[in-house]
């Protein structure tokens, strides 16, 4: 066994605790050879005795770590392996010395587990786990998957053993950071003029990607201009295929194949199990049904779905089943159309404005009217959207114009965009994201008898309005209103929260005050009837009154009793609705969690969203079909 490597470097402590100090990092020998990769203590000049190590067929993936997260450290990278107990997964961090060395260690380490037949995963962390969560991507939890696609992936999905390793790569000289390189995944037609267009399938080089929501970008031609980050996705990740569903759950691809109907068409999504995947395709037999198939890895790292035919990347095998069906129902045709209405809603604008020129919308057919004014279908700029016309003093404008610059720059799949607002002429006008088939609330109400036999459905719903929260949860922003009757619902059944924030600009007391006869207390927790103290908790408390709307078809909570008995009722006798009768107990379990009386007893969005998500997944729900 040749020694491929060595040098020494430092290496962080692999123990558990979160308590971090100087003392977790040691210098170490590190040794690579064609098994292992061994630490040993010691100083520059002499080798001392093995601490330890790591066996490369073990290796899950060696990347890179963001330079400061890890202690503030640069030049870092990370083993992950499974463990040589139990296969728990680890990480081992190591430092080097400087890029090159790193760079250099990273390329021999991969190639070396590779010729071991390691079986890489397809993401990794780039941040680290710090107090109780991931400093790239928020996750909550420490086996979470990880949130960017690994380098082996990257190129076409792995490079199993078995293939010939790629040309090893000299360690890189330090010149500029390479292009940023995406991929449009959806038509977009630029409303200002700094805009830039973009057309699915284009290539666009990324200028600046410092804003959240626009980034500057240059065409094919040289053009440059801003365009929505969201319709963009970077090369060679699986998401900038346009069959690539990344979040979507089962409920979720059902409904958006059997939208379209067509032999043939089917998605890609990540399953709840970490790392693993699953293909849904339309089917015409039995009327029309989805199966689900989940995309399985043999011992090489190949994927496959029948396992005689197995691919080093998910875009092989999706091409290879194009062409045969070997084993599915029906051959690969076409992933959904991301036809404009269903492309993503764009935050704000590229500029910093959120004022819109009332000139330019156009008002249509009234929608629905609530207590603060109408509602009208109507165009703006090409495109369709929802205009709310706020009946005359109903709200204090100081504090809603900035806050409508906050809400701008929110953006997410289950939140109704705001668009901007005209404050410069009466009535004060707010423009939205338009939501076809209008309030959650009465869209239970109209299927419900269709709607009470399908708790997967109805669950897919209450996760959906999770997710919208959970994004909320995160950047603080408390929505204060949240009930049925502020969900949207859009095309195959995606719904979204709407009139977040907006609560605290109404002037109207009979509103605001929780004596108030327009008070939503049927939605209010204990610490908002007693002191209107407002929080995300609050919001969890509403959460659950809207789950248990969803699992009675639009019920009226505490149907008979008036607003004092409610408070009676929850606060002093401190019962709870009853469970509905098409709810199964689970699920109720997770609404009266939600009804904690004590605020910081009650769950958060994020630990819900993973309730929800495993009781989706446990999928025994009677209607799912396999
Ligand atoms: P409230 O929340 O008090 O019921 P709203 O003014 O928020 O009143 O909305 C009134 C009605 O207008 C809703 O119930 C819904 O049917 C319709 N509506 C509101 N916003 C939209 C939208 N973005 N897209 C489609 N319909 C909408
Ligand atoms: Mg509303």
């Amino acid at each position: 066994m040749g020694e491929q490597k060595k040098d020494y470097m430092m290496k962080r402590a692999m123990n558990k605790s979160t308590f971090i100090s100087a003392s977790n990092y040691k210098n170490r020998w590190f040794v690579l050879d064609d098994r292992d990769l061994k630490y040993f203590e010691g100083t520059l000049d002499k080798q001392g005795k093995q601490k330890g190590g790591v066996e490369l067929r073990k290796i899950k993936a060696v990347e890179t770590v963001e330079d400061n997260v890890l202690d503030n450290k640069i030049n870092v990278f990370q083993v992950v392996h499974a463990s040589q107990k139990n296969n728990e997964i680890l990480t081992l961090y190591i430092v080097a010395q400087d890029d090159i060395q790193r760079q250099d260690w990273v390329t021999k380490l991969r190639k070396a587990a590779e010729n071991a037949d390691a079986t890489f995963i397809p993401k990794y962390h780039k941040g680290v786990w710090i107090s109780g969560n991931y400093t790239c991507c928020n996750q909550i939890s420490k086996n979470a998957i990880g949130c960017e696609v690994t380098s082996t992936e990257r190129e076409f999905g792995g490079t199993p053993s078995g293939l010939p390793p790629p040309p090893s790569i000299p360690a890189p000289s330090p010149e500029p950071t390479p292009k940023k390189i995406f991929v449009a995944v959806y038509n977009f037609t630029p409303t200002e003029e700094e805009d830039l267009e973009l057309l699915q399938g284009e290539e666009y080089e990324i200028l600046d990607d410092s804003r959240e929501h626009w980034w500057r970008a240059k065409n094919k031609n040289g053009r440059t201009g801003y365009i929505p980050s969201n319709y963009v996705k970077k090369k060679f990740d699986l998401e900038m295929f346009d069959w690539y569903y990344k979040n979507s759950t089962r409920e979720r691809s059902e409904a958006i194949l059997k939208e379209e109907q067509r032999e043939g068409c089917f998605l890609v999504r990540e399953s709840s199990a970490p790392g693993m995947f699953t293909m849904s395709l339309y089917t015409q037999e039995n009327d029309g049904q989805v199966r689900h198939y989940h995309i399985k890895k043999n011992d090489k790292g190949y994927y496959y779905i029948a396992e005689k035919y197995a691919f080093p990347s998910i875009s092989e095998l999706v091409h290879y089943h194009k062409h045969n069906s070997a084993g599915l129902a029906t051959r690969l045709k076409c992933p959904p159309t991301r036809s404009g209405t269903s492309a993503p809603a764009t935050a704000g604008f590229s500029s910093s404005k959120f004022e819109i020129d009332p000139s330019e919308i156009s008002i249509g057919e009234q929608l629905g009217a609530g207590c603060f004014g109408t509602v009208h279908e109507g165009k703006w700029r090409g495109k369709r959207v929802a205009v709310k016309m706020m009946k005359e003093s109903t709200m204090s404008d100081d504090g809603f114009i900035e806050e409508a610059k906050t809400m701008t720059q929110l953006n997410h799949n289950n939140l109704v965009q705001l668009y901007g607002i005209v404050t410069k002429k009466r009535p004060l006008i707010i423009v939205t994201e338009l939501m076809q088939y209008g309030s959650l609330l009465s869209y239970l109400r109209r299927h419900k008898a269709r709607l009470l036999s399908k708790t997967a459905t109805l669950l897919d719903m209450c996760s959906q309005v999770c997710n919208g929260m959970t994004y909320l949860e995160k950047r603080r922003f408390i929505h204060r209103d949240l009930a049925a009757r502020n969900c949207l619902v859009g095309q195959s059944t995606v719904v979204k929260v709407a009139d977040f924030g907006l609560a605290r600009y109404v002037i109207d007391d009979e509103y605001t005050s929780s004596t108030g006869t327009k008070f939503p207390v049927k939605w209010a927790p204990p610490e908002v009837l007693s002191y209107t103290r407002f929080s995300s908790k609050s919001d969890v408390w509403a959460y659950g009154i809207l789950m248990w709307e969803i699992f009675t078809g639009g019920v009226m909570p505490y149907d008979k009793m008036k607003n004092v008995e409610v408070v009676d009722y929850v606060c002093h006798s401190r019962q709870r609705l009853e469970k509905p009768s098409a709810c199964p107990e689970k699920i109720y379990k997770v609404m009266l969690q939600c009804w904690q009386h004590e605020s910081d007893k009650r769950p958060s969005f994020v630990d819900l969203l993973q309730l929800l998500g495993g009781l989706l997944e446990q999928g025994n729900y009677p209607f799912i079909s396999t």
